[in-house]
């Protein structure tokens, strides 16, 4: 799964006056047009309205040389046209939108100036070729000129776009000339986030008629769209397989720069994504103001196409994740940042926010005290969650590892074993969640008793040992239907372990009822134990904030603690990975351990690490899939945070893959879960490491880490044995 990001913008055309006479572009006036700051305000409201992360300030270069512009501006109380911008983007920051600039070619100090209220800047290269007929007139479209102004942006450490132009009587070599300009001015010092490559295509004049009011409806909807236009004598038709060498140059020039493609100015975004592009630049809400004719397909449309295709659209902010830094941001932008977007921000494993210190200096002793298994305190938790040295992370992993060893042996269990996801219908709309689906929605299904006895059938064919049994919260169903559901599996597997229902659907079917009642007959039905899903984290801070629809963490435990209380034992998971802070997986563990402490109910631990492609949250707040060595560290972390509570800790190869399963072996792991046979809630998510694995898969696994292997049942009892191959 590879992701594909946009920016959720909105276009300010603060004025089209413009100094330059370029042939192509339909956009600039060289009459008076500038906003009232009454109606600039007005705009940003309806940008906040819209939901804009994003403010793309477009203008004109240098509007004040006409002197009604510059008489405006005057009255408006700006000695120039820049202030006037740096005005519109602290009103724009006040509204929590973030502003990138496209003036043109500024001055050193203008672009000083406005990198105090941006998060980004832009100045198209468009080409490297100085006798363009297209720039006849407009004296800073000189190449020497504008890479100056790139530069400039470098050397102030701005973040920022850049790009060419296609089609506009450049040679094809000239092309590959303006990328190799552009990747040696980001050589210098990295701070080309993304390379546009923009094909031309014609416009109409739009004299007396105001772009951004055609953009805006031709958004809308409630314009025709535009007819192509015949080309110029100065352009050049572009094929596709033209735009798709310069992607592929642009891969092999800039391999850490984004490539933007604008997906409403041909119909090859998709293509263009396949050969390596990864982006589709800002999609303005109110359209496009220097092609107002071309609406942007609207980003539903889009996604659906991309799916099926292995890419995730997903939203960016302006500025990339590897610049929301102070480095590359000035404070008053970043704070912004952390107070809005603070989840764009890549982890660097210690706590994006920032509003609760990471005690380092607790570190070394709090692995000492975790490999004896003591209980750790709040900050020495924090502490081994936050942790970043490597050095202290492999201390980590060798005591996580002893502590395995110690507890579980060097066996490696798993358990054979069928997922049944009966239905995804569910009222409950998680933001982590690609599973769940409304009633009426097209994807959403519901296993009919065939179907589901289909499935019980082929689990035993398969020799699986327990059924793991989740859907989503149908609002039909009570507890007879969930009873139901049991009843049948008993019926055509007497002796499966039928391991099912969260505390979601527990909370969900008891209705009045006592939990005690509810356990009893469930088990009646079959139930032999309960997942300890729905946890994601045990803190209602984050769980108002990815979930606020699910259950508490009190009833949470309450149903656990109920569960075991009536003699089931349960699993008990986390979900982490997404816009939770070392200090709240903390206090997750804190809630495990004591509960743990209690009742003693807990099979295993299960660390599950967010998968982000398919879902709200990882589509609209920039959250990354974590990565290999975040993951093997954290789990890590759990092993030690729960000292000698719970014995078992299981690595889940459908979040992490096999490999890196097989290496959390060495990070505290003994259990490999299970074979599951089909998965539907990380599959939907966009996990891409398959839903179902042989037997053999995972004692192989097993034996590459040099451990035996064994095929438990779902409460431990050992089955089968697979010892390492003595080596001929
Ligand atoms: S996580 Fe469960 S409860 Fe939440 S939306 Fe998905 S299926 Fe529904």
């Amino acid at each position: 799964m590879r992701r594909v990001t946009f920016s959720r913008n909105y276009t300010l055309s603060l004025s089209r006056t413009c100094r330059c006479y370029c042939k192509y572009c339909a956009f600039a006036t060289h009459r008076a047009h500038l906003y009232a700051p009454a109606e600039v305000e007005r705009i940003l409201d309806d940008a906040a309205r819209r939901g804009a992360k994003e403010l793309l300030v477009l203008t004109g270069e240098k509007p004040e040389v006409h002197p009604e512009v510059a008489a405006r501006l005057t009255e408006y109380g700006h000695a120039d046209f820049t202030s006037y911008v740096a005005w519109a983007c602290e009103r724009a920051l006040d509204r929590g939108i973030l502003p990138h600039t496209n003036l043109g070619v500024c001055t050193l100090d203008e672009l000083r100036r406005l990198r105090e209220v941006t998060a980004s800047q832009g100045l198209m290269l468009e080409s490297v070729n100085p006798d363009l007929t297209v720039h006849q007139g407009s004296p800073t479209k000189q190449p020497g000129v504008r890479l100056d102004a790139i530069r400039m942006a470098g050397e102030l450490r701005i973040p920022f776009t850049s790009g060419i132009l296609v089609g506009i009587g450049e040679a094809p070599e000239e092309r590959v000339a303006a990328l190799e300009a552009l990747a040696a001015v980001h050589g210098e010092y990295g701070h080309l986030q993304e390379a546009i490559l923009q094909n031309f295509v014609p416009h109409p004049r739009y004299y007396g008629a105001e772009p951004a009011e055609i953009a805006d409806e031709a958004q809308r909807g409630h314009r025709e769209a535009g007819k192509p236009l015949p080309l110029p004598t100065w352009a050049d038709p572009i094929s596709l397989d033209e735009m798709r060498a310069l992607v592929r140059h642009c891969r092999r020039l800039m391999p850490d720069v984004g490539i933007q493609i604008p997906p409403n100015l041909s119909d090859w975004w998709l293509p263009l994504v396949e050969e390596g592009a990864t982006d589709l630049g800002g999609l303005s809400a109110n359209g496009d103001h220097i092609s107002p004719e071309h609406p942007f397909p609207r980003v539903h449309r889009m996604r659906k196409v991309l799916a099926p295709r292995g890419y995730a659209l997903t939203e960016r902010l302006c500025v990339y994740p590897q610049y929301l830094e102070p480095r590359w941001l000035e404070q008053g932008v970043l704070d912004v940042v952390k107070a809005r977007y603070w989840s764009f921000i890549p982890r660097r494993g210690s706590g994006r926010r920032g509003n609760r210190p990471i005690r380092r200096d607790l570190l070394n002793g709090a692995v000492a005290r975790a490999r004896d298994g003591a209980p750790l305190s709040p900050d020495e938790l924090t502490a081994l969650f936050g942790e970043t040295r490597p050095d202290a992370i492999e201390d980590m992993r060798q005591a996580a590892d002893e502590l395995r060893s110690e507890l579980a042996g060097e066996l490696v269990t798993f358990v054979v074993n069928r997922n049944i996801n009966v239905s995804n219908v569910c009222i409950v709309g998680c933001a982590f969640c690609g599973f769940g689906q409304g009633r009426r929605s097209p994807d959403a299904y519901e296993h009919s008793e065939e179907e589901f006895r289909r499935r019980v059938r082929e689990a035993v064919e398969f020799g699986a040992t327990e059924i793991c049994m989740q859907s989503g919260i149908h609002p039909d169903w009570t507890i007879a239907d969930y009873e139901r559901w049991l009843r049948v599996a008993k019926d055509e597997a007497p002796a499966i372990h039928l391991h099912a229902y969260s505390p979601m659907e527990i909370d969900h079917l008891t209705g009045e009822l006592p939990l005690a009642e509810v356990f009893g007959r469930l088990q009646a039905a079959g139930l032999g134990s309960v997942p300890g899903t729905a946890a994601e984290v045990l803190h209602d801070g984050v769980r108002e904030r990815i979930s606020p629809n699910k259950l508490p963490v009190r009833r949470w435990v309450e149903i656990i603690e109920a569960a075991h209380a009536a003699g089931l034992r349960s699993t008990v998971t986390v979900m982490f990975g997404h816009i939770e802070e070392p200090w709240e997986l903390a206090e997750h563990m804190r809630v495990v351990r004591e509960l743990q402490e209690r009742t003693g109910g807990f099979t295993e631990f299960v660390p599950l690490s967010f998968i982000p492609f398919h879902t709200l949250l990882g589509r609209t707040h920039g959250i990354e899939e974590i990565s290999r060595d975040e993951n093997l560290k954290h789990t890590a972390a759990f092993r030690l945070a729960l000292g000698r509570t719970v014995p078992s800790v299981q690595a889940s190869w459908v979040k992490m893959g096999l490999d890196a399963a097989t290496e959390a072996l060495r990070w505290g792991v003994n259990d490999l879960g299970g074979t599951l046979m089909e998965e539907s809630i990380s599959r939907m998510a966009g996990s891409y490491h398959g839903v179902r694995l042989e037997p053999d898969d995972l004692i192989g696994a097993a034996h590459a880490a040099g451990r035996p292997a064994a095929e438990r049942d779902t409460l431990y009892g050992i089955r089968r044995r697979y010892e390492v191959p003595v080596a001929a």
